[in-house]
């Protein structure tokens, strides 16, 4: 039985990246900051009966991750697939951007992935086997401005991907960005809020002109999608599919 370790998984696309793989059967190392965690995990061991442990890790922290990952090889004897997931947002011009959220951002969003891909290589070149999928953003293939953090961050995660998919390629180990749209979780909301304030809309307005606008399909892209890719990556048919950043987006990199 194969174990997923899933970064910042007790809530929106993590958990639905985690549902997806617990339905395939696999173990899965969740993680989160969200203090009803351990019932979330209990929750979903029960409904697709496999293992599930939790770890609220606090992943600006090194050694935490490096905590996590040990505990997940020792309880659930390795990490074949890494989904590097957590991520954080704060939207403001660079003049004006708050250097302490660059550091968070960045540490968050791109070096974490950094820590947890360095600590699970060695179990993966050892089996000979081992699937990192990075959480990237459309925003790691084109900009938006007043998210430089971010942009720069999710455009760093796509090539540290293209590196990791170069160095595990000799070791069975294949390396992909998935770059989602806007996806209506948590984070969105905190951000459809703020942005409602600062145009002056309404919610239902910034959902539409604002963020919908971008994608030429005028839908959220959802966290039950994002997770069939993920599964789907780890499938032979996947085997040859490595260093590629994909959009899922609804059109917006057409544009
Ligand atoms: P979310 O806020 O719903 O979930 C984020 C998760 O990360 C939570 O479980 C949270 O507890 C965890 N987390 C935050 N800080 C942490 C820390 N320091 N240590 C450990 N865990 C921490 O966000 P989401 O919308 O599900 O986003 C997940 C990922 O997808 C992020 O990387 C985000 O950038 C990316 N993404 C989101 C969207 C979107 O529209 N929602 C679009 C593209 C990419």
């Amino acid at each position: 039985m194969k174990t997923a370790l899933i970064t910042g998984s007790s809530s929106g696309i993590g958990l639905g990246i985690a549902r997806a793989f617990a339905q395939a059967g696999y173990q899965i190392a969740l993680n989160g900051l969200e203090k009803n965690g351990p019932e979330i995990a209990d929750a979903l061991a029960k409904e697709f009966n496999v293992r599930v442990i939790f770890f609220d890790a606090n992943l600006l922290q090194p050694e935490a991750i490096e905590a996590f990952v040990k505990r997940t090889e020792t309880e659930l004897g390795g990490v074949d697939v890494l989904v590097n997931n957590a991520g954080m947002q704060f939207v403001a011009p660079i003049e004006e951007f708050p250097v302490q959220k660059w550091d968070m951002i960045l540490a968050l969003n791109l070096t974490a992935a950094f820590h947890t891909t360095r600590l699970v290589l060695p179990g993966m070149k050892a089996r000979k086997w081992g699937r990192v999928i990075n959480i990237a953003s459309a925003h790691g293939l084109v900009a938006s401005e007043f998210k430089s953090a971010y942009v720069a961050a999710k455009h760093g995660l796509v090539g540290f991907t293209k590196v990791t998919a170069l160095e595990g390629a000799p070791h069975g180990i294949t390396a992909n960005a998935v770059c989602p749209g806007y996806v209506d979780t948590p984070l969105v909301r905190g951000q459809i809020a703020d942005q409602a304030k600062t145009h002056g809309m309404s919610e239902e307005e910034v959902i539409s002109k604002v963020m919908l606008q971008k994608h030429a399909v005028k839908k959220f892209v959802t966290t039950e999608a994002l997770g069939a890719l993920c599964v789907f990556l780890c499938t032979p048919a996947a085997d040859l599919m490595t260093g590629t950043a994909l959009p899922v987006d609804g059109g917006w990199n057409a544009q």
